[in-house]
């Protein structure tokens, strides 16, 4: 069989970029997509990596996504969605919490419904979103944030991961805050690689079993 297409969005920085790195490392090939083209810029040299400008909450981003994948790759097999933005505060602006719920919901649905079709027509496929614990959980204070990881967690039977702490540029401003680190029963935040390791696992011929399900890959923050 030739190399495993994939689609990864919010793919220029963290869990997305890990993941790309990752993927394209054990040779499968991936359309990389995300509204910063800077960051994209770094994954363009990658072998096997397509990359995509684009906001994942508009269609026409999602279904260019998948026409990029066909085009270039000749096949689709598995949607990784996993753009996301973090809460802005309780009931900052309609405006706000519009663009939370465009971002980290609506886009999910978006994704996978342009994917479906490739993903039938290749024989069956994946997708996995990034929900996240807060999702899982209350998380007191990012109750907008909570509530669109818990609409990404129902939104469809399809599999997800539920990160815990992780280090990247939606954290930068907690990770050294002693308080949360204390609450993980390992004592020490995920690195985005430990995340996508998990993803690679949901995409593999490894979960032809695993559906609707969402992995808590947190540390045991989840289950404390
Ligand atoms: P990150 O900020 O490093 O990466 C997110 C990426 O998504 C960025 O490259 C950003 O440009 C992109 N993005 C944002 N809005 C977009 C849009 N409209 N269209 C296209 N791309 C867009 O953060 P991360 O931690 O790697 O986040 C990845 C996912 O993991 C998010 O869904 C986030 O909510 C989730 N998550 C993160 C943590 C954590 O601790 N870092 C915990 C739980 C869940």
């Amino acid at each position: 069989m030739t190399a495993p297409v994939l689609v990864i969005t919010g793919a220029a920085s963290g869990i997305g970029e890990a993941a790309v790195r990752l993927y394209a490392e054990r040779g499968h090939r991936v359309v990389a997509v995300d509204v910063a083209e800077e960051g994209l810029a770094r994954l363009a040299g990658l072998d096997g990596v397509a990359t995509l400008v684009g906001d994942v909450a508009a269609e026409e981003t999602n279904t260019a996504a998948v026409r990029l994948a066909l085009d270039q790759f000749g096949r689709l097999d598995a949607a990784v969605l996993n753009a996301g933005i973090g809460g802005t505060g309780p009931l900052e602006s309609p405006g706000a919490i519009d663009r939370l719920f465009a971002v980290n919901v609506r886009a999910v649905a978006l994704g996978i419904r342009a994917a479906v079709p490739a993903l039938r027509a290749g024989g069956g496929g994946a997708s996995v979103a990034t929900a996240s614990v807060s999702g899982l959980r209350d998380d007191p204070g990012t109750w907008d944030y909570n509530a669109t990881k818990a609409a990404v967690i129902n939104l469809v039977r399809a599999n997800a991961i539920a990160p815990g702490l992780t280090e990247t540029a939606i954290t930068t401003t907690q990770v050294a805050n002693p308080d949360l680190t204390a609450r993980i029963p390992v004592h020490r935040w995920a690195t985005p690689r430990e995340q996508a390791e998990v993803i690679w696992f949901l995409t593999s011929p490894a979960a032809s079993y695993v559906t609707g399900v969402t992995v808590p890959v947190d540390g045991g923050l989840s289950a404390n």
